[in-house]
């Protein structure tokens, strides 16, 4: 069932959101080669404690961490630890939290260090389909015409679809219905009504759609090994259209 949410949730879901877009931020900020992943994660502790918040992503179904990064062929939920990020490398940065009982969850990916344009590629095509998915939030629109946008973004630039992860409603719960494919056909699906929340969240790989689960039991990653990105953000659909919040400021 899909919980629509008064003006008042959507309220207190943008001060949660607007603490997730200002952690991003400094993530965003700090990422760099010669962190290790790990110093990501106290920076994360440190900075949702500041803002007297709950973590989204401690210990949800055992998940050790605050943050997930997932770097090159890590297509998601990357355990922090001793990695050490490398000029190059491909980083994107998952995180959630809960303020007064209401969730925001966002991700983005950057390229570190010297600059390598197939990465970059990939990164602004995720983003890209990302915001295309976002402008298919309005009243008159079906669920599945958001998946078909982001799909079309990704697959015209020669990029593939992550199918076994997808975007979710979020509110109380991180996870709520619907659940929202990064992929799908127009015209599909419930039809979009003021108040729904949904956080949308493309994974685009470079090479094959395939994925795995490593042994950790949460890092999942490219079949093929090629790199993959990954952008998130949590969206209220309003009779004025789609509000992101949980923008990062620059
Ligand atoms: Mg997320
Ligand atoms: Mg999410």
């Amino acid at each position: 069932m899909i919980i629509l949410k008064s003006p008042q949730e959507i309220e207190k879901m943008r001060v949660s959101g607007k603490a997730v877009g200002e952690i991003l931020a400094e993530l965003k900020k700090t990422v760099a080669p010669g962190i290790k992943t790990s110093e990501l994660d106290s920076l994360s502790a440190d900075l949702i404690e500041k803002k007297k918040a709950k973590s989204a992503f401690l210990n949800y179904h055992g998940f050790p961490s605050y943050v997930c990064v997932s770097v090159n062929e890590e297509v998601v939920h990357g355990i922090p630890g001793d990695r050490m990020i490398q000029d190059g490398d491909l980083v994107s940065i998952d995180f959630g939290l809960f303020i007064d009982g209401y969730c925001g969850d966002s991700a983005f990916s950057v390229v570190v260090g010297k600059s390598d344009p197939k990465k970059e590629k990939l990164m602004q095509v995720t983003e890209d389909s990302l915001f295309a998915g976002i402008e298919q939030m309005r009243v008159g629109n079906r669920l599945f015409d958001i998946s078909h946008a982001v799909q079309k973004v990704i697959e015209e630039n020669g990029f593939s679809v992550v199918r076994d992860f997808v975007g979710h409603g979020i509110g109380r719960q991180m996870h709520e219905d619907p659940q929202l494919p990064n992929y799908g056909s127009p015209n599909k699906g419930p039809r979009l009504e003021v108040g729904m929340v949904l956080a949308i969240e493309p994974m685009v790989n470079m090479g094959t759609h395939q994925v795995k689960v490593l042994e950790d039991g949460w890092t999942v990653v490219t079949e093929d090994g090629l790199p993959s990105a990954h952008f998130e953000h949590t969206v209220a659909i309003t009779e004025n259209g789609p509000e992101i919040l949980t923008i990062r400021p620059e």
